[in-house]
Formats: C-alpha cells, sequence, structure tokens
C-alpha cells in the first residue's frame, strides 16, 4: 500500500501551473456502482488541486472524463452513444479533452474499438489508475499526444488521494477492492483484479476525518466485504469502528451469502451505529441456477441465513440483487426465484435482465434465454417484488422510525427527505435547519418507493 508518490504531485503542480490565470471547467459522468461514484470523487478531488473548476449545466467544459461500468450491456451502450455525442461538442471547442476510465476499458477489445472509432477521445485509462491522470493529462497538454492505456488491473492500493465529496452527511469508504469470486455471468474480477483490503488504521482515519468534517453517515465499500482480510476480518472492523469512531451509522455492501457469518449479523444487532440493514443478493432462487452463477451457495442456505438475520434483527430491512433469465434458466427456475422472493420478503430487489459479458462463461453458452421469455418473466418479478414493496411500508404506518435528513426535496422546499436505517426513503415536512440531523418521523403513508410521515422531535 503506497502513499501517494511524490512525482505525482509534481505532475499535479505542473498542470495546476498550466492553468494559471485561465477559468478551466470539469465534468464527469459516472456509470455503474458505488465504487466507480467514489472513484469519480477522488477523480473530482484530484482534477480541482490542478485547479479545474466543476462545469455549469450550460457550458462546455474544458476537460470532460466518462467513468465506465461494463458489469451490464446497456452502461456500455451508453457510453459509446454519449461519447459519439461529444465528437459534435469537440467540433465546436477544440481544446476540450475527453477522457475515459473505469471497468470498460480494462476489457479486452474496448481500446481497439476507441482507436477505430472515436479517435477525438485524448485519455484512456482503465481501474486503479486514476492517481495517474495529472501524468496522463501533463503530457497530453505538453506533447499532444493521446494517452491511451490498457495495462493489466494494478493490484496496488494508493491511500491519500485528495476526494471532493457529493455529500457532506454520508460518505463512501472502500474498505477493499477487487474480487476473487468469478461469478460465470461476472465481468468484475476480469476488470477489477483480485481482493486486496486496506489497512484498519487507513479506513479508521479516513472515517474519522470525515466524522470532523461533520459527516453523519459512512457506507463501506467492496465488492465482497465479508473476505475483507487486513489483521483481522470484516466484523473485527465494524467492532473496532465502533470503538474508535465518533460516526453516527455505519453501513455496507456488498455481503456474499457464501461468506456472511453469524458473527456479522450478531455485530449488525449489537452495534448501534450499524444500520439494521442487509443487502444480500440473491442472484436466482434455483439451486441449479446458483450452481451454474459459481455462487456457492444453494436456496435452503440463503433462505437460512435471511431467516437467522430476522431471527437476531427483527426489525431488519432486506434489500437484494436478481438476474432475470441466465442461460438455461426453466419456468420451474424461474418459480424458484419468485419463492424465495415471497418467503424473504424484501423491503427492496434490485432486478436485471440476464445480459452477456465478454469473457466470461456464461456468455459462451449456447442455450441462451429469449429476449420475449426474459421480458416477461422480468414484469411479472417486479410485479411480485412491488406488491412486496408496498405490502412492507405500509406495514410502518403509524410507527416512528430514526430518519438521517439528507435534504430538501426537489419539488418542494418545505418538505425534507431522508433515509431510516433499513434504507427506506423518508419524506416529511421540517424546517432545513434539521438537514444532517438524525430525527424521529412518525409514519403516516406509505407508497411503493417512499414512505412519508411528521416530525416534531430532534433526537
Ligand atoms: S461476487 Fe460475483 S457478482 Fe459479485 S463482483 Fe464478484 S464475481 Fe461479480
Amino acid at each position: 500500500m503506497k502513499e501517494k508518490p511524490l512525482r505525482l504531485h509534481k505532475y499535479i503542480e505542473e498542470v495546476r501551473r498550466i492553468n494559471l490565470g485561465s477559468r478551466k471547467t470539469y465534468q464527469i459522468r459516472t456509470f455503474g456502482c458505488q465504487m466507480n461514484e467514489n472513484d469519480s470523487e477522488k477523480i473530482a478531488g484530484v482534477l480541482e488541486e490542478m485547479g479545474y473548476l466543476a462545469a455549469s449545466d450550460n457550458e462546455i467544459p474544458d476537460f470532460i472524463l466518462f467513468n465506465t461500468c461494463c458489469v451490464r450491456e446497456n452502461a456500455e451502450q451508453k457510453v459509446f452513444g454519449h461519447l459519439g455525442v461529444l465528437k459534435k461538442q469537440k467540433e465546436k471547442k477544440e481544446s476540450l479533452i475527453i477522457a475515459l476510465c473505469g471497468c470498460m476499458m480494462q476489457q479486452a477489445g474496448t481500446l481497439d474499438k476507441i482507436k477505430k472509432s472515436y479517435r477525438h477521445a485524448d485519455i484512456v485509462y482503465g481501474t486503479n489508475k486514476s492517481h495517474l491522470l495529472p501524468q496522463y493529462l501533463y503530457t497530453l497538454l505538453t506533447t499532444g499526444q493521446k494517452q491511451y492505456f490498457a495495462e493489466p488491473v494494478d493490484q496496488e492500493i494508493i491511500e491519500g488521494q485528495p476526494v471532493k465529496r457529493e455529500s457532506s452527511i454520508k460518505a463512501y469508504v472502500p474498505i477493499m477492492y477487487g474480487c476473487n469470486n468469478f461469478c460465470s455471468y461476472c465481468v468484475v474480477p476480469l476488470v477489477r483484479g483480485r481482493e486486496r483490503s486496506r489497512k484498519k488504521d487507513d479506513i479508521i482515519n479516513e472515517i474519522n476525518s470525515l466524522v470532523a468534517e461533520g459527516t453523519k453517515e459512512v457506507t463501506l465499500l467492496g465488492q465482497n466485504v465479508n473476505s475483507y482480510d487486513s489483521d483481522g476480518d470484516f466484523t473485527e472492523l465494524l467492532y473496532l469502528i465502533d470503538r474508535q469512531c465518533d460516526i453516527k451509522r455505519i453501513r455496507f455492501m456488498t455481503s456474499h451469502p457464501k461468506d456472511i457469518s453469524s458473527r456479522l449479523i450478531q455485530a449488525i444487532h449489537d452495534i448501534d451505529k450499524v444500520c439494521n440493514h442487509l443487502h444480500l443478493p440473491l442472484q436466482s432462487g434455483s439451486t441449479k441456477v446458483l450452481s451454474e452463477m459459481n455462487r456457492k451457495y444453494d436456496k435452503d442456505r440463503y433462505l437460512a441465513i435471511i431467516s437467522e438475520a430476522k431471527q437476531m434483527v427483527p426489525e431488519i430491512g432486506l434489500s437484494t440483487d436478481i438476474i432475470v433469465g441466465f442461460p438455461g434458466e426453466t419456468d420451474d427456475d424461474f418459480e424458484d426465484t419468485l419463492d424465495v422472493l415471497e418467503k424473504c420478503e424484501f423491503d427492496f430487489a434490485y432486478t436485471f435482465l440476464y445480459s452477456k459479458r465478454r469473457g466470461t462463461p456464461a456468455a459462451s453458452r449456447k442455450d441462451q434465454i429469449t429476449k420475449e421469455v426474459k421480458g416477461e418473466r422480468f414484469e411479472k418479478l417486479l410485479e411480485k417484488q412491488n406488491s412486496i414493496t408496498l405490502k412492507k411500508n405500509l406495514s410502518f404506518v403509524g410507527s416512528t422510525v430514526k430518519v438521517l435528513v439528507e435534504g430538501a426535496s426537489k419539488t418542494d422546499k418545505e418538505i425534507l427527505t431522508g433515509r431510516d436505517e433499513a434504507n427506506k426513503i423518508i419524506n416529511f415536512k421540517g424546517s432545513p435547519d434539521l438537514i444532517g440531523e438524525i430525527v424521529n418521523v412518525k409514519i403516516t403513508s406509505a407508497k411503493t418507493w417512499h414512505l412519508e410521515g411528521e416530525t416534531n422531535e430532534n433526537i
């Protein structure tokens, strides 16, 4: 694990010197997961150190970066679509610098496609290389040479990068990077490398700095947080953060059912700061499909974990990820997924249509499911989950929940919005002074996507 090398400070200073005296602006478009959102916050931090300002909506910036995702096909198509549009912007403003980074750039064939069809891109680099952006930018600005890199994933963890946070109330804190699981549909291990964990002290220091700046909630991030391993495991890390950090709330994602332990569920129960919420991707309710996905748990094991969680933490909020239409999925397999949905009664489910990802075993299977069948199953799944979500939300009416107030509603300044421990969105009338506070809200009505309530009490 290395601190930011000195020579990178040199490039930051050099670009800042080049920008001195002129107003330079940037825009970042982020695709994909929370890990990418956190990477983009670091990129924004480094750009601002180099003298760039966030661009307003009605100007063509001097620097545009797409932080890309290749986990799903539509995110990838969107990037190429937006990149095509940028060609016109570059014709209007020749000095515009276009950069692309992230998972998609790490995939075999992407760089060749950019070289062939999108030559207006100036800088291209993959995951875990954003600390080198000042060097790429300096070289481009001083030599005019395009900076295209598609190197193997760097396993290093670079600490001490500047971060421009999107929120002053909540923050993402990565605790580990990469994944060793090789689920048969997923490209993450190919584009983000093997698992490596941050040192406990670096995590604690980051959280304590956030607390000093007024942050109330941290979400600990990792492709599989249960695999955290640095002089202790994930559960020990939670207890350590509880002891050493004065943070109000701790969330974490994502957990893998094959690695989740009773100790972790006990920690959710024991540690007041850890929110009563568990996001546990199911992916499929069929034991046969789970085995073909290489998930290393079966339907019964998944149900047993959820039952244990509900028993130990009765008020726990549950959410999940589900893929519909994995190759070879039969009607019976799909019925198993619906069955798990009914038995678990998730508060929320992120549902996805299976899409082929280059380089994964599932992509080369001959028994792909047709678009029509996938679409029908998807609708059925959504309908069932939405009715479960609404039913669960309605059961909250009349109860009081603790809400971290995140801001005012975009459409009505008198309405505040925030989340309870289970991660449900709660809207209620209140003074802007409550933003950033945790308040008691009595739930008065429920919709599928949010709850409404009223408050007169500050906790
Ligand atoms: S656990 Fe599976 S789905 Fe999650 S990132 Fe790793 S390989 Fe992908």
